[in-house]
C-alpha cells in the first residue's frame, strides 16, 4: 500500500499519517522531517533546503523529489509506505507516479484531510507555549489549570509570532496542496475527502475506512 496524506498545516494530518502507518504497518514519509534532519546533520542538502524552510516557502521540486526517491529506496520502504507533506506540487505528483511505477507499484489513494479554514485558524491561533520549560497548551483542547499560566512552572504563556490569527490565514494560503495537483488525483479517481474537522478518532476511523475501500478496489 502506498498512500498519500493530503492537507494544509492544521488539519492533524501529520498525527494522523503515523497513527495510519503504525496500523497499516507501513513506513511513515514526512519531507518535512527529512529537510529537518538534514538540516539538524548540517549536510549541503540541509544548508540548501533552510534558507526556502525558513522563508515557509517550497524547497525546489528537483532537490526535494531527488532526497525523497533516496529514502523509498531504502529496504524499510518497501512494503508501502505513508507519504506525509509530500507530493505538494503536481511535479511532485507526476513523478513519484512515474518512479513507483518503475517499480510495479503506485499511489492507491490520495486522502485529503479537510478542515474549513476559520477553524484552521481557530486551532493554531489557539496554541500558546511556556517560555521556560516548553510546555505546549492549547485554548480548547488542552488548557491550562489557570488561564495563560504553564501548570508546570507558572510562567506566562506565550504564542509564537507565526501562530498569530493573520500570520496563521497567510501561511495557509502558501501551504494549501494546490488545485491542480488535487485535480490530478480526482481525474484519476484517486481523490479521497476527509473530514477532518471531526474529532481525531472519527477522523483515523474515516481514513481507515476509505484505505480499505481503496484496497478493496485494486483487489479486484
Ligand atoms: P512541513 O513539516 O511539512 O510543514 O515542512 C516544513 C518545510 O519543509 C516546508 O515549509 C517546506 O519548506 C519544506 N518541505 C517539506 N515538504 C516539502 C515538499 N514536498 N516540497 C517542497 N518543500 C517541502
Amino acid at each position: 500500500m502506498n498512500l498519500i496524506l493530503l492537507g494544509p498545516p492544521g488539519t492533524g494530518k501529520g498525527t494522523q499519517a503515523r497513527l495510519i502507518a503504525d496500523r497499516l504497518g507501513a513506513l511513515h514519509v514526512a519531507t518535512g522531517d527529512l529537510f529537518r534532519n538534514a538540516v539538524k546533520q548540517g549536510s549541503e542538502l540541509g544548508a540548501r533546503a533552510k534558507e526556502y524552510m525558513d522563508r515557509g516557502e517550497l524547497v525546489p521540486d528537483d532537490v526535494t523529489i531527488d532526497m525523497l526517491f533516496d529514502r523509498i529506496d531504502q529496504p524499510d520502504a518497501q512494503s508501502g509506505v505513508i507519504f506525509d507533506g509530500f507530493p505538494r506540487t503536481l511535479q511532485q505528483a507526476e513523478a513519484l507516479d512515474k518512479a513507483l511505477a518503475g517499480k510495479g507499484k503506485a499511489v492507491d489513494a490520495a486522502l485529503h484531510i479537510t478542515v474549513p479554514d476559520d477553524e484552521i485558524v481557530r486551532r493554531l491561533s489557539g496554541r500558546w507555549l511556556c517560555p521556560d520549560c516548553g510546555a505546549i497548551y492549547q485554548e480548547q483542547t488542552q488548557p491550562p489549570i489557570k488561564a495563560q499560566l504553564c501548570d508546570d512552572c507558572g510562567n506566562e504563556l506565550q504564542q509564537r509570532d507565526d501562530d498569530r490569527p493573520a500570520v496563521v490565514r497567510a501561511r495557509l494560503e502558501k501551504q494549501r496542496p494546490p488545485t491542480e495537483m488535487l485535480d490530478y488525483y480526482r481525474g484519476q479517481n484517486r481523490l479521497v475527502d476527509i473530514d477532518g474537522a471531526q474529532a481525531p478518532d472519527d477522523v483515523t476511523r474515516d481514513l481507515l475506512a476509505e484505505i480499505e475501500r481503496a484496497t478493496t478496489r485494486i483487489s479486484n
